[in-house]
């Protein structure tokens, strides 16, 4: 069975299209955070160490501490005091003493070297070394790890739990970041009914707005919930103001087909101008991208399965780059064996979903999930992957190789 594809456009020239809407970033858009306050956000500058690392020197090993040129064969060292972690030696230590130090402890002013207690044998006397060393060895010198004015992070970075604690580890208090996205956000349908809500004849839930807002949280955006539009010109032209005048990012989902009531892609018309407009991607033929007056703009599809993987495979990687990441990217995409039979139709790119494991040769496996329609969203929370089939492909068989890509942290629990 062919499609005719005319007019659709490929994900990667939507990708391409909408990053290159994507504005210079200013001063104004940043602010200072404490470090408790900045996860999840992204830098705005380089950080800048504020001291050297290690900031003294000090001991890599439990053992004495001496001058490296007053080793001699057999010697005997008297033990002049002690140096602990924390707690370093300040006094005069005579020619041909040493002292006692312990791993992390500063090393003593005039010693050159450290020597491990396993080759030292302790007596009344004194300690004598079973080995030499030569100058330098077992310290760790001031700055060895980090120089003060060192750059530790580039701007354009996440800030996590693999950054934070190394803004931590040197004293860092706050941290120049780009503020969090404003983001509104509405659906649009007369069926639609909010959560908590009895239904009645022929209503159903309003799914996408609770996706959507979830999604928008994880990936740090300020949300304005608009609600519940009803598919009415007036309403949505409201809506669309509205939400312009609140948001950088307008999300909408549903009224973006070509139905009777469909009348996203009118306002985006009327109201701004459309990027582009019809994916040959599936799920997620009808989505909608473009420019209000003060923002950026949206159009998720109605279904559920289209609106979550639309946001997820274009919106994602767009807020990622409104908001200041530089290196932002989806898992890479692995091969694996398809142990299920898989239909498709060739012209548009297909995100079904998948169960990928690691079989008993240590070889990648993935099935699906059972029915792949656009409104079946139980496939979301079964599935642990994309399987994704290029376009042109037409049904798969089992044995034969596909692509997978694992969900990102918006998706996986
Ligand atoms: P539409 O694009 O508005 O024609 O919507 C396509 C399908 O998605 C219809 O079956 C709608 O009822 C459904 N739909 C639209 N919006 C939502 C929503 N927010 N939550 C759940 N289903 C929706
Ligand atoms: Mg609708």
């Amino acid at each position: 069975m062919e499609f005719n594809t005319a007019g659709l456009i490929s994900l990667q020239e939507a990708l391409d299209k909408m990053r290159a809407y994507v504005p210079k970033k200013t001063a104004q858009d940043t602010e200072y955070l404490p470090l408790a306050a900045a996860a999840g956000r992204i830098t705005a500058a380089p950080v800048l160490s504020p001291i050297f690392v290690p900031p003294f020197d000090n001991s890599a090993m439990d053992g004495y501490a001496l001058r490296s040129n007053e080793q001699r064969d057999g010697a005997v060292f008297p033990v002049a005091g002690k140096a602990f972690a924390g707690a370093p030696f300040h006094g005069e230590w005579p020619a041909g003493t040493c002292i006692r130090i312990m791993t992390g402890a500063p090393v003593p002013a005039g010693a050159d070297v450290v020597i491990m207690q396993e080759q030292a044998e302790v007596s009344e006397a004194g300690v004598r070394f079973t080995a030499t060393a030569e100058q330098g060895q077992n310290i760790r010198l001031t700055g060895d790890d980090i120089k003060q004015g060192d750059s530790v992070l580039p701007a354009g970075v996440r800030l996590g739990a693999a950054e934070l604690p190394l803004l931590a580890s040197l004293g860092v208090t706050e941290v120049e970041v780009w503020k969090s996205l404003k983001v509104a956000v509405f659906s649009t349908g007369d069926e639609l009914q909010p959560v908590g809500t009895p239904l009645q004849e022929g209503q159903i839930y309003d799914t996408n707005r609770f996706a959507v807002r979830l999604m928008l949280e994880q990936l740090g955006c300020t949300v304005l919930d608009l609600g519940i539009i009803r598919d009415d010109p007036q309403a949505l032209r409201k809506a669309f103001e509205e939400a312009n005048e609140f948001a950088d990012l307008v999300i909408s989902s549903g009224g973006v087909s070509v139905g009777e009531a469909d009348y996203t892609k009118q306002m985006l018309d009327e109201l701004g101008e459309i990027g582009f407009w019809k994916l040959a991607m599936k799920p997620g033929k009808p989505f909608a991208f473009g420019k209000l007056k003060d923002s950026w703009f949206c159009g998720l599809p109605g279904n559920p399965v289209s609106a979550a993987l639309t946001f997820y495979q274009l919106v994602q990687p767009f807020i990622a780059q409104l908001s200041g990441h530089s290196a932002w990217q989806f898992p890479p995409r692995l091969k694996a064996k398809a142990v299920t039979p898989l239909k498709k139709a060739p012209g548009r790119l297909d995100f079904q979903r998948g169960i990928f494991s690691t079989n008993a040769e240590g070889q990648l496996e993935v099935r699906t999930t059972g029915h792949q329609g656009s409104h079946v969203f139980s496939s979301f929370s079964q599935a642990n992957c994309f399987i994704v089939l290029e376009r042109e492909r037409d049904s798969v068989s089992a044995g034969e190789i596909v692509e997978v890509e694992t969900f990102n942290a918006l998706l996986r629990s």
